[in-house]
């Protein structure tokens, strides 16, 4: 039987945080052991938030240097960027023409956006067309997201359903992989965590920024148990441990802020280690990701012949 493939990837828009690791770039590194499949720099998508020529250059070594540091084995996966494959650009311009504008504006990310009335651009709101593009072209079986991506990968879906029915049988429907538990990982405020939000603990914090990030989480309590930290501290103990420690310590949020800043550095410190030494060697790491990308490109000009051939534009 073939290997299931996975799919999915992370926007180099600054530095990840464990939302971005316990949501869904743990699960690349679980399911590379028995899945085949593509991890990749979503930089066009970032671009809709940075657009400035060093930050989004420093971004995309960042996440490369992310992604080898937790683990990600380019033997098993292969690591590329999405602008080094104009197949997704052009993938979804063909969506774009059938997709209607109603459809969009019911995507939740275009009507937070909306709703606090920001100022829309045509990238974010054409967004999910993108990351159909991104998905489909690979035929993934699964791709591991949070929460807030469910809706995308549900988009992606209809999309592929919808050109399957105007043009005939060409996309496989990708199934999107949500753990519940960590679905939505909270942030030091109790929202989800996001770096929009300003309530992040970045994933290779250093140890004094790991303190100052669990320092600042609200105390907001219920019965002595100071639920924002608890939250946090569940995805680095069991839950039966945890919650007689709590009980021991209730009312006492000093200490147990302080044993979850020992804690998060005893999870952190070794990745942070190996990230460091991952970008010793910046031109090695660009090896890996060019090479990647060579990969990758082979399978998405093969599936946009095809559709290229199916929609009719090769005469
Ligand atoms: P992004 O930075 O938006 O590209 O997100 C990368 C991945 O992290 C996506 O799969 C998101 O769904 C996931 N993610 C982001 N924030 C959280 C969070 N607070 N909890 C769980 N997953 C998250």
């Amino acid at each position: 039987m073939s290997r299931k493939v996975l799919l999915s990837g992370v926007k180099p828009t600054g530095a990840p945080h464990i939302g971005n690791y316990f949501g869904a770039m743990k699960q690349f590194v679980d399911l590379q052991k028995e899945h085949d499949g593509y991890v990749f720099i979503a930089d066009y998508h970032a671009l809709n938030f940075i657009q400035d020529k060093e930050e989004m250059k420093k971004n995309i070594i960042g996440i490369l240097l992310d992604y080898l540091a937790i683990g990600l084995d380019p033997e098993k996966l292969t690591i590329f960027k999405q602008s080094d494959i104009f197949e997704h650009t052009e993938l979804a311009w063909i969506f774009d023409t059938f997709t209607t504008m109603p459809y969009l504006e019911r995507a939740h990310a275009y009507k937070d956006a909306k709703a606090k009335n920001k100022e829309i651009n045509v990238g974010t709101f054409n967004y999910p067309m993108l990351m159909a593009a991104d998905i489909l072209l690979y035929g993934p079986d699964i791709v591991p997201v949070g929460q807030d991506q469910k809706q995308h990968v549900e988009y992606a879906r209809d999309t592929a359903e919808k050109f399957n029915r105007i043009f005939g049988e060409t996309f496989k429907l990708p199934e999107p992989m949500i753990l519940k538990d960590v679905a939505i990982v909270l942030g030091t405020d109790g929202r989800k965590m996001s770096k929009s939000y300003n309530n992040t603990i970045p994933l290779f914090a250093e140890y004094e920024e790991i303190k100052k990030c669990v320092m600042s989480i609200v105390t907001d309590s219920s019965g002595g148990i100071p639920k924002n930290v608890y939250a946090i501290h569940k995805l680095f103990r069991p839950e039966d441990e945890l919650k007689k420690i709590y009980a021991e310590k209730s009312g006492k949020y000093k200490e147990l802020k302080e044993l979850l800043i020992e804690d998060l550095e005893k999870f952190i410190a070794p990745l942070r280690e190996k990230r460091k030494e991952f970008a010793k060697d910046i031109p090695k790491a660009l090896k890996i990701l060019k090479a990647g990308s060579e990969k990758a490109k082979i399978i998405a000009s093969r599936k946009m012949e095809e559709v290229r051939d199916k929609i009719g534009v090769n005469v």
